[in-house]
């Protein structure tokens, strides 16, 4: 097994980068209760396997911000537009996670008091000392930027141990693997290679973050059952990118 492997063990803190699309059916459109419903027992059994549990949410399901600007509208209200669907998204995984009796905070980086509290460091890491699971969301509380670059923020900021990325497909890839049939998957890689090869794994921002604060960031399958609480055990699935 390899080093970084071995470290990554039960009692961790972990942040679980979500997009959207997970809490959606086929069409990647949406929340879907089932799906949700899928989603949290695959959290749970990570927060049953001692895992400190923080999670970032997307808001593709419902809109990204630089897509709905092309179609007109202006790309910072758009964003806006764009972060606030992460507050709906994490309410609806909160919900979900709480029908499983765990306990969840939802931390927003807009402030929106009435719905859920406001994102601050210390608090957050309290939280989560306390076998809560919390979910950021309204990504960084700033346009133009992703949620993937408030999931490597958040991590750097309550010094994760590691930054698990759930996608569609079983890591990164030479190339897209729905497309090109011989495109091959990466079991390791750099951050600079990842940079430099300018693969399709995260935002540039997100990786140089995690680059500076060396935190090793696991890209995998969601859809694999057991995946998260695989990984906290050790097991080498996906794809590793670290020094
Ligand atoms: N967003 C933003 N700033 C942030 C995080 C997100 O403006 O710090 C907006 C942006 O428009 C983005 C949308 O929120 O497209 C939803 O986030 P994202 O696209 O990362 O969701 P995902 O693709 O992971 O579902």
């Amino acid at each position: 097994m390899e080093a970084e492997a071995q470290a990554i063990r039960p009692n961790l803190r972990i942040v679980l980068k979500l997009s959207g699309e997970i809490l959606s059916n086929v069409d990647g459109y949406g929340i879907d209760r089932d799906a949700l419903t899928r989603l949290a027992d695959e959290i749970n059994a990570l927060h049953q396997a001692n895992a400190e549990v923080a999670l970032v949410i997307g808001g593709g399901n419902i809109i990204r911000g630089e897509t709905f600007s092309a179609s007109g509208a202006a790309r910072t209200t758009a964003d806006y537009m764009g972060m606030l669907v992460t507050v709906v998204n994490a309410l609806a995984l909160q919900d979900a996670l709480e029908s499983q009796g765990i306990d969840t905070r939802v931390m927003s980086a807009i402030k929106i008091d009435e719905v859920c509290e406001g994102y601050i460091r210390r608090r957050a890491v309290r939280h989560l000392e306390k076998r809560r699971i919390v979910i950021f969301a309204a990504g960084t509380g700033n346009p133009f930027f992703t949620t993937d670059t408030a999931a490597s923020l958040r991590a750097v900021e309550i010094e994760a141990d590691i930054l698990c990325k759930a996608t569609k497909v079983d890591g990164v890839y030479s190339d897209n693997p729905d497309l090109n049939p011989d495109a091959k998957l990466y079991k390791k890689l750099s951050y600079d290679e990842a940079l430099s090869q300018n693969l399709a794994v995260m935002d540039t921002t997100a990786i140089v973050l995690c680059r500076e604060h060396k935190i090793p960031i696991r890209v995998f399958n969601m859809k694999t059952r057991g995946a998260c609480e695989n990984i906290i055990k050790g097991s080498d699935i996906g794809t590793l990118i670290s020094i």
